[in-house]
């Protein structure tokens, strides 16, 4: 194992390097003061390399020496959800942006065309103006039919990051329709939800081309730096963003749903569900998805509507694509296919469009 390390006034760089395909290297960026910001500040971009060489994650193409000032492009956004609206908010306010937006239904788009974004009339005038198009919208099947009505719009070398959560086949097949029409292709879905989101804090979980990971994360680019706090490049292999994102959506809607349960159980035994959040939050295994959620699920009633931050369906969803993953792997998955089953349930009794922490109703006694 190789590891380097440059240090300038304001920039320390670690990298380490190996010839084993899971070799990492990593960019720290401190304060001018060469103190580490708080972690919530701290940019942080990660970079699995395939390859054994030892190259560090930065860019060193033109743009990313360039200064903001001269950095303006245009950037596109496709979709304006829950997540959409706050990360292109994000682009326009932070960034020397223009931005062009579209989505399927027009007035979602209003509170970005009151910020300053231009109104397209389709998804392929987006790209078509665009250096770079962004996308977030919900299912596989939704990001397909948008990369289908934008990609008379790509030609040589424009930039398309896909951020929906879908499957490593659908991340392949928009890839696919991408790089046929010259283009560039990124999928970036993200860890984080709203408040992330809307506070440029969430996680990016990268993958395909190299290029475009390095230009849209370089300082000056004010892109993915403006919308998330860590940029993680997991290989030129289309997939493996799909994969990683889908792991990590499991494992939470794991932990959600046995918290709900541990809720429900409490109630049964005529416990406090004060006290049982005040003594999961003093040890080991608090998370501080508990303390976000839990005051809201300990108040809540059968007949408690949860607002969506992350709606119930799309939690479902993501739990029915990391088990088709596993089972496609040859793996069992019996937490994550039992909570999965808790999702449907929940869905089936009509809580699609409440945040996910709505579980709690599938699982106590009502
Ligand atoms: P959302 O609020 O439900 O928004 C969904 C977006 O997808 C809307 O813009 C919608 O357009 C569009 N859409 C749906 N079907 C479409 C179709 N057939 N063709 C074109 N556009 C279509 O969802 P969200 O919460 O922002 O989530 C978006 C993605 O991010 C999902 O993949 C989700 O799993 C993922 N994600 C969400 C969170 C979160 O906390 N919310 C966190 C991380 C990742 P209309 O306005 O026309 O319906």
């Amino acid at each position: 194992m190789l590891y380097f390390a440059s240090c300038s006034a304001a920039r320390i760089n670690i990298t380490s390097s190996s010839s084993s395909p899971s070799a990492v290297a990593f960019t720290r960026t401190f304060n001018k003061s060469n103190k580490a910001p708080s972690p919530l500040k701290q940019k942080r971009t990660i970079q699995t390399l395939s390859t054994s060489t030892t190259k560090t994650t930065r860019a060193s193409s033109t743009s990313d020496k360039m200064s903001s000032s001269q950095t303006t492009k245009t950037i596109g956004f496709l979709g304006a959800g829950i997540m959409a609206v706050p990360m292109a908010l994000n682009l326009l306010n932070n960034g020397k942006h223009n931005l062009i937006v579209w989505n399927r239904t027009a007035s979602a788009c209003d509170p970005l065309v009151k910020a300053g974004a231009t109104l397209a009339k389709t998804a392929q005038e987006v790209c078509e103006k665009a250096d770079v198009t962004y996308v977030m919208v919900s299912t596989p099947e939704a990001t397909l039919e948008v990369a289908n009505l934008a990609k008379d719009g790509i030609s040589d070398n424009k930039g398309y990051v896909d951020c929906s959560t879908v499957d490593r086949h659908t991340a392949k097949k928009v890839s696919d329709i991408i790089t046929s029409k010259g283009g560039r292709y990124l999928e970036g879905p993200v860890s984080g939800s709203k408040a992330p989101a809307e506070n440029g804090q969430l996680i990016f979980l990268c993958a395909g081309s190299e290029s475009l990971f390095k230009e849209i994360n370089a300082d000056d680019a004010n892109q993915l730096n403006k919308m998330g706090k860590a940029s993680f490049f997991l290989g030129e292999e289309v997939g493996a963003g799909a994969n990683m994102k889908l792991i990590v959506n499991s494992c939470m809607g794991s932990i959600m749903a046995s918290f709900a349960e541990s809720i429900a159980l409490c109630e049964d035994a005529n416990l406090s569900k004060q006290d049982l959040l005040d003594v999961l939050s003093l040890g080991a295994i608090n998370v501080p998805m508990f303390g976000m959620k839990g005051p809201g699920m300990i108040a809540s009633d059968k007949s408690t509507k949860f607002a969506p931050a992350f709606p119930l369906k799309h939690q479902q969803k993501d739990m029915r694509l990391a088990v088709q993953l596993a089972d496609e792997l040859g793996r069992e998955l019996p937490v994550a296919a039992t909570a999965n089953e808790m999702y449907k349930r929940a869905r089936r009794d009509g809580h699609d469009d409440e945040d996910f922490a709505a579980v709690l109703h599938a699982v106590r006694r009502e």
